[in-house]
């Protein structure tokens, strides 16, 4: 196959050759332990806290400590949760919030939290995708000790209004982490104007090496540590701190913080460009998600009566990489969760297609996509019963 139109940058993206060039050092040459006092060790320190710096200077964090790095954005939304549930379990009660449609790398530590004797809310999002803040107040306790709220969903794109929510966290005394792994370098973001005490980020989503990541935890935000061992990260994460992954973080964050006054408004082009194109040219189909509250790089959309499997593979012997539903659940043909918990009944949340572009999306990538998607519908449309079903005059 001699074309590879990537459409999958929600699932991971390549690393930028400018990160590579500034991490390699790192690895081989300046590969000292950053807490060793010696000169080797000195250099990796400094590399380190530069990094640091500058990841802080992006958020918008009132001191570089408040920016731990991580092994990765699982690893962040763990941390945040239980390392905070934990802590503020006896001092202020044992419920937490969190929303039904959060990747499972925050719903995972909220059932393991519920097995500890934690009561856990899930929040249904509205059909757009958006939680509406009155939910949230209806369902905070006296005992509700955190509150945790993705700021863009992963297969939807959606994006919630974090400050609207964190004031009312807040003003019952809880905590507010959220998951910003797909916001990060994307949109403006910035720990004061939102007001969260917690927020979780990878690296493979914007630019840098997977098994990076980066929590950020405000100063005096009540925290048991998860990870415990040498006393790394200010005693927060312990674990020798992976360099070149900082600095590889910290790089990408600079260019995407650089390019988005452009990048930002040529990705919601395409994306706009590709969303009219499958709307208007493929009859039977739907886009999830608010038309408004939405990140510039994701389009779902529903194909009626076709399986998402089946699209994939098509799509991809024709060199196109897109998802269906969630990467990490992809594997599984469980519908989505978060179709569901938007009230996409089974059966149409099982066609979903979620086209996620990025810096090396051309205007020719989305042409070639729908030039495809087109006739691979029609083809499997043709022999499916199911369409035959729901729309007996295509027949
Ligand atoms: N949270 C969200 C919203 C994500 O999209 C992802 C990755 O798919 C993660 C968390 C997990 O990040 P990582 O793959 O770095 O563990």
């Amino acid at each position: 196959m001699d074309r590879i139109t990537y459409l999958d940058y929600a699932a991971t993206t390549p690393v930028d050759e400018r990160v590579v060039d500034a991490m390699l050092p790192f690895l081989a040459q300046r590969f000292g332990n950053p807490n060793s006092l010696y000169s080797l060790g000195r250099d990796a320190y400094t590399a380190l806290e530069a990094s640091r710096e500058s990841v802080a200077a992006s958020l918008g964090a009132s001191h570089p400590s408040e920016v731990l790095f991580t092994s990765c954005g699982t690893e962040s939304d763990n941390t945040a949760l239980i390392g905070i549930a934990s802590a503020m379990a006896e001092r202020k009660g044992r419920h937490i919030v969190v929303s039904a449609f959060e990747h499972h790398a925050v719903l995972e530590p909220a059932h393991w939290l519920e097995k500890r004797g934690f009561s856990v809310t899930y929040l249904k999002p509205q059909t757009d995708g958006v939680i509406d803040p009155d939910a949230l107040a209806e369902a905070m306790r006296d005992e509700t000790c955190l509150v945790s709220i993705m700021h863009a969903n992963n297969e939807i794109g959606t994006v919630q209004r974090i400050r609207a929510l964190v004031e009312i966290a807040h003003a019952r005394g809880a905590y507010f982490h959220t998951d910003a792994c797909q916001t990060l370098g994307k949109m403006d973001f910035n720990v004061e104007d939102l007001g969260v005490d917690a927020a979780s980020f990878s690296g493979h989503k914007i630019y840098a090496p997977k098994g990076t990541g980066v929590l950020y935890l405000r100063r005096g935000t009540r925290f048991q540590p998860y990870l415990m061992g040498g006393g790394q990260e200010f005693k927060k994460r312990s674990g020798t701190q992976n360099v070149a992954g900082a600095v590889a973080f910290a790089t990408a964050l600079r260019i995407m913080d650089e390019e988005r006054p452009l990048e930002g408004p040529r990705l919601a082009s395409l994306r706009d460009r590709l969303v009219s194109a499958v709307l208007e040219g493929i009859e039977n189909t739907e886009l999830n998600g608010s038309l408004t509250e939405r990140l510039p790089n994701i389009a779902n959309f529903i194909i009626k009566g076709v399986e998402g499997e089946a699209m994939l593979l098509q799509l991809d012997a024709k060199g196109i990489s897109v998802s269906t539903g969630s990467a990490c659940s992809s594997g599984s043909l469980e519908p989505s969760h978060v179709l569901l918990s938007i009230g996409c009944p089974p059966e149409l949340a099982h066609g979903s297609l979620r086209v996620s572009i990025g810096r090396f999306t051309t205007e020719a990538d989305i042409d070639y996509l729908v030039d495809c998607l087109t006739p691979i519908v029609e083809r499997l449309r043709s022999m499916s019963p199911v369409y035959a079903k729901m729309f007996p005059a295509s027949r």
